[in-house]
């Protein structure tokens, strides 16, 4: 049974139709990638995942059971977490902060509670090296990290808050060829971990390495879904 079943679903805004009919899936230990232009329905489409946005027909199956996602947090308590593009993190801020930031564990009674510093340091550090990415210093501001190391940081944070699926938003868009691998070694070692990723972009070149299905949107319709071994790409 695959996490996510994406079934004829639609989304209008007032009068402009931004998503017809889509259907997917979204299956642990698989990458589907999802594709279009501007217009095609890509934000759309990530919304009604991440609960931002409720769809108006059609039928979003979690593990089997339909459901509406009614907020970002009924999402990840179903397991759905959304990382987008422009990333919320305080530059200034270390590392281990930034990773647990608005879950902060503490220690101690009272109305001061202490930060649980050395479990948020060790536990930032580990987890971030079991995915393959060894920071000399989780101390240092993030500020001061490559944007594709941020953008494997917020991944790790996702995968810390227990999600089974992740929705990436153009993770490589605004990252050189370099970056852009950093953090499609990342993707592949989630999808090995047994995560389901979507991978959301406009280029379909940043998707393809990594990829197992590709979904194409054009204003608001699929135009298809195939297996990685059906499709070619162009230079
Ligand atoms: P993409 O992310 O692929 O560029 P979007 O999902 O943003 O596509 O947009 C799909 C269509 O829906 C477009 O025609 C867009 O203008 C329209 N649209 C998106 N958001 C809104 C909105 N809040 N109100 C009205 N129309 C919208
Ligand atoms: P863009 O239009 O997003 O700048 P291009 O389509 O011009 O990207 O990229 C040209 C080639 O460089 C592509 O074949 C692609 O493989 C590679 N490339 C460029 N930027 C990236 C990136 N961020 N991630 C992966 N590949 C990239």
């Amino acid at each position: 049974e695959p996490l996510i079943e994406v079934r004829e679903i639609g989304k209008s805004y007032g009068n402009v139709i931004a998503l017809r009919d889509v259907s997917t899936t979204v299956a642990a230990g698989q990458v589907t990638c999802v594709l279009g232009d501007n217009g095609a329905g890509k934000s759309t489409f990530i919304k009604i995942l991440a609960g931002a946005h409720e769809h108006s027909s059609g039928e979003l199956l979690i593990d089997g059971v339909a459901r509406h996602v009614s907020s970002p947090r009924a999402a990840l308590t179903l397991g759905i977490a959304t990382v987008y593009q422009d990333l919320a993190v305080v530059p200034l801020m270390p590392v281990w902060r930034n990773f647990f930031l608005g879950s902060e564990p503490t220690k101690g009674v009272g109305p001061l509670r202490r930060l649980d510093v050395d479990f948020m340091r060790r536990t930032t550090k580990s987890e971030l090296s079991a995915m393959g990415i060894d920071l000399r210093d989780v101390d240092q501001p993030i500020g001061t990290l490559s944007g594709g190391e941020r953008q494997c940081v917020a991944i790790a944070r996702a995968v810390y808050l227990g999600a089974r699926v992740l929705i990436l938003d153009e993770p490589t868009a605004a990252l050189g060829v370099k970056q852009s691998g950093v953090v499609l070694k990342y993707i592949a070692k989630a999808r090995e971990r047994g995560l389901g990723v979507v991978f959301i972009t406009h280029n379909p070149h940043h998707a393809y390495p990594v990829g197992d299905r590709f979904v194409l949107l054009r204003r608001g319709r699929s135009m298809g879904e195939w297996a990685k071994s059906e499709i070619t790409l162009d230079e």
